[in-house]
């Protein structure tokens, strides 16, 4: 199947081969068309790429963030950290579980919830003996690895948990690891939406080295419910099953998980590929006035979403909303990721203020993302670019 040239070209794409739709069918016309072996596969095959002791397949990253939340134990009462340069699931989570969410602005460089800010706050609020948060759940932002080794020195001094939202990461590494493999973190968390890196049309992950949070977040997974093993019960009544907690239907099905186990032999391709395309950016664009995402040598980003800085002296976010319109106009699909979360309606109600986190503010107000994806070709980016070129010209011009 050879890919067709995009009229109008977005800024992230999924790409289904032929042996992705063969090895959909297949399950079709099995006997499992729900949570089945090829779930189970599927799970193992990303445990072992990313190196983590556990991995359970949900039906999104959504799933995961409130599966993770839970079996931390997060409730009414508690306190969970997180970045405000995110999609707003990752803070989401914690108020499913009747949590309150604070957030820790993010670095100017990374774009990444900062560690430094983050040990400002935690010494802040120990010093006036307000609440610390029971969870911290840094974002790998755009695919790049957050400062984990220190903000997990600040949870053995503080005290909390660590969840790593890796939506955007999958098939990164951190110092020379997989991100995904939990060293620095109690459970990390992967998207495989349509955009992301693979895809399973919906789903997510949740890995883990902890036995014992594994167990929890699958009971969790399936309503709490536990089929009873045979000789434990009467053998009378093998259709016997116990609801034990509350939980809910979190699963993934064999159809997703096929397709996902079919993408994951092409996962390193596409991260190479996203890099290839990056550098290639990095070189044609250099000679404008944008500033291009930096990428940390303690990291090799899985390179989810390639975010420029546009020029705006004046603050207000009019150069950046001029140029959205021009590349939109061209049919280049750009996007912007992301609206910072405190800033919500809903957050905005629970009492956060615009202000109060400005380099995720000053970030939004001039931040631009350009297409990439693993499927795009040479032609396509130099579409973008030279749509880019024209576009900042008229600028100059007008
Ligand atoms: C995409 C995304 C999510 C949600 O993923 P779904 O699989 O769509 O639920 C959560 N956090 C971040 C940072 C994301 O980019």
């Amino acid at each position: 199947m050879l890919p067709k040239p995009l009229k109008n070209l977005p800024y992230g794409r999924q790409e289904i081969t032929d042996t992705d739709v063969e090895s959909v069918l297949r399950v079709l016309q099995s006997d499992f068309i729900t949570q089945g072996p090829v779930v189970e596969r599927f799970e193992s095959g990303i445990a072992a790429y990313c190196e983590a002791k556990h991995a359970l397949a949900v039906n999104s990253a959504t799933s995961a963030l409130h599966l993770a939340c839970l079996a931390l134990d997060v409730g009414p009462g508690d306190l969970v950290w997180t970045s405000p340069n995110t999609f707003v699931a990752s803070a989401n989570c914690a108020r499913l579980c009747g949590a309150d969410v604070d957030f820790v602005d993010v670095d100017p460089q990374t774009y990444n919830l900062c560690a430094e800010k983050l040990e400002e706050k935690l010494a802040r609020a120990s010093a006036s003996g307000a609440a610390l948060p029971k969870v911290v759940i840094p974002v790998h932002f755009a695919g790049q690895s957050c400062d984990m080794k220190s903000i997990k020195c600040l949870a053995d001094r503080y005290g909390f948990h660590i969840i790593e939202d890796a939506s955007h990461a999958i098939g990164g590494r951190y110092l020379d690891a997989p991100i995904g493999n939990c060293a620095y973190s109690d459970i990390s968390v992967l998207s495989f939406h349509p955009v992301k890196i693979i895809t399973t049309g919906e789903g997510g992950m949740a890995l883990s080295n902890q036995t014992h949070l594994y167990e929890r977040m699958k009971l969790l997974r399936t309503h709490g419910v536990k089929k009873l093993v045979a000789s434990s019960v009467e053998s009378e009544e093998p259709w016997r099953y116990e609801q034990s907690v509350l939980g809910l239907n979190y699963r993934l099905t064999d159809i997703q998980a096929a397709l996902g186990l079919s993408q994951l032999k092409r996962l390193d391709d596409y991260v190479a590929r996203r890099h290839e395309l990056a550098e290639r950016y990095n070189r044609q664009l250099s000679a404008i006035s944008l500033t291009l995402p930096h990428q940390f040598s303690d990291s090799y980003s899985a390179l989810h979403l390639y975010p420029v800085l546009v020029n705006d002296p004046s603050g207000s976010g009019t150069a950046r909303r001029q140029l959205y319109h021009s590349m939109i106009a061209q049919g280049i699909g750009v996007n912007v990721h992301y609206i910072p979360v405190h800033s919500q309606p809903y957050y905005q109600e629970l009492g956060h203020r615009v202000g109060d986190y400005p380099n995720a503010e000053s970030y939004y107000a001039r931040t631009l993302t350009l297409p990439l994806f693993g499927s795009m070709s040479d032609e396509e980016q130099d579409r973008v670019v030279e749509a880019l070129y024209e576009c900042l010209e008229m600028r100059k011009a007008a």
